[in-house]
């Protein structure tokens, strides 16, 4: 039985080296980082260490690096910490229609306490214009937060750009960058951001574990209220072995850069070749200029079938994809973000997101080509929309 695995938007399967690190965090060195004695001091050394070598790859200070229990807790905090602090400015958000849900669904209860939200669109590709930004800032605008790249279609948007235009006019601005971290070489200083989430699982490392970068200077209300941890911006015990095991896994990952990208990059472009040359009536959706898409993404819609029966049959198969995002599957409504980009309703109910990572092989490319002719023939032979 094949086990084929390409669903790295969804989660990375945990990197060695971060796992021998976390270990002892589990066992002898488990202290509390906030006690005054030995074994307190030891775990406060090791998230000192990891706050370092997080803050050293993206270009911060260790003193802009907050810790999380994930990206969706780092976008809350963003999000409701930025709208809290700075509600006597104004309550007016803005940010894109193809943001994820951790992002989307914040400002949405947003909207329910009162704050107004302007959801950018985007063009074809997934793109956010920044001249529709600069339309969009009004006097009581206090933040604009405008995702680095989609966990859909792995769109990269111009972030330094857009950050440009907000600070032009006064406005605070944060990226979620969960998908574009230790994927896409970055330094928060060079883009200029005031704030960006980050989560370890999606480079490698522990899951529930993220990262909140805000720049020094910046006022932001707390969303965890409680102890003095994180220098009293952020209660809660601090997780020890998953700051170790993110900055150990963020680490390789930025040390590797170039190197991971050019080969799962490649193990993507021969899929997505393949695939366009064997199967009609398809689209390739997201950015066509493969140095503003992620590289280990492939989108797909196959016209007259289901993404959902694609799944199942291509699981039975020994193949984990996905069918738009992990976090809108489950429930059946068509992705937000492929309707976004013109995708027809029907058509973006046939969409399946194949992302690669650093463990998968040539081979692995071939087979789930091949499985996925057999499966889209079967499927369309099926199906009363498809006359051939
Ligand atoms: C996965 C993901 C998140 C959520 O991160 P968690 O650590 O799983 O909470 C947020 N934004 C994007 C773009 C993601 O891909």
């Amino acid at each position: 039985m094949k086990n084929i695995y390409l669903d790295h938007a969804a989660t990375t399967p945990l990197s060695e080296k971060a796992f021998e690190a976390m270990k002892p965090y589990f066992s002898d060195i488990f202290g509390n980082a906030n006690s005054q004695h030995m074994y307190g001091r030891d775990g406060a050394k090791a998230v000192s260490e990891a706050r370092q070598t997080i803050a050293e790859c993206i270009g911060a200070k260790p003193s802009e690096i907050y810790f999380t229990s994930c990206g969706t807790e780092a976008d809350n905090w963003a999000l409701k910490g930025i709208a809290a602090q700075l509600k006597d400015k104004g309550k007016h958000i803005i940010t894109s229609v193809i943001e994820h849900p951790a992002i989307y669904t914040t400002c949405k209860q947003l909207e329910k306490f009162g704050y107004e939200v302007t959801y950018l669109p985007v063009d074809g590709e997934g793109f956010v214009s920044v001249q529709a930004l600069e339309n969009a800032i009004r006097p009581d605008t206090v933040l604009v937060s405008v995702m680095f790249a989609n966990n859909e279609i792995g769109t990269i948007q111009p972030i330094k750009e857009l950050c440009e235009v907000a600070h032009k006019h006064g406005v605070l601005f944060h990226t979620d960058a969960v998908q574009a971290t230790g994927a896409i070489r970055y330094d928060v200083k060079d883009l200029g951001v005031d704030m960006l989430s980050m989560s370890a699982h999606k480079f490698y490392g522990p899951k529930g574990m993220g990262a909140l970068y805000a720049r020094n200077g910046m006022r932001i209300e707390k969303l965890l209220t409680g102890g003095e941890q994180e220098r009293a911006h952020r209660g809660g015990t601090t997780n020890v072995p998953g700051a170790v095991g993110m900055a150990v896994a963020l680490k390789e990952a930025v040390d590797n850069i170039e190197k991971d990208a050019a080969y799962v990059g490649g193990l993507r472009d021969d899929f997505v070749k393949k695939v366009l040359a064997r199967i009609d009536d398809i689209y390739y959706n997201g950015a066509k200029d493969s140095s503003k898409r992620l590289y280990n993404n492939a989108n797909f819609s196959f016209r007259y079938i289901e993404g959902e029966s694609i799944l199942f049959s291509l699981d039975l198969a020994g193949i984990s994809a996905s069918s738009g995002s992990a976090c809108s599957s489950g429930s059946l409504e068509p992705s937000r973000t492929l309707l976004s980009i013109g995708v027809p309703i029907g058509t973006a109910h046939g969409s399946i997101r194949f992302t690669f990572g650093k463990r998968n092989t040539q081979e692995d490319v071939d087979y789930t080509v091949d499985e996925l002719v057999r499966t889209v023939e079967k499927l369309r032979a099926m199906s009363p929309l498809y006359k051939k």
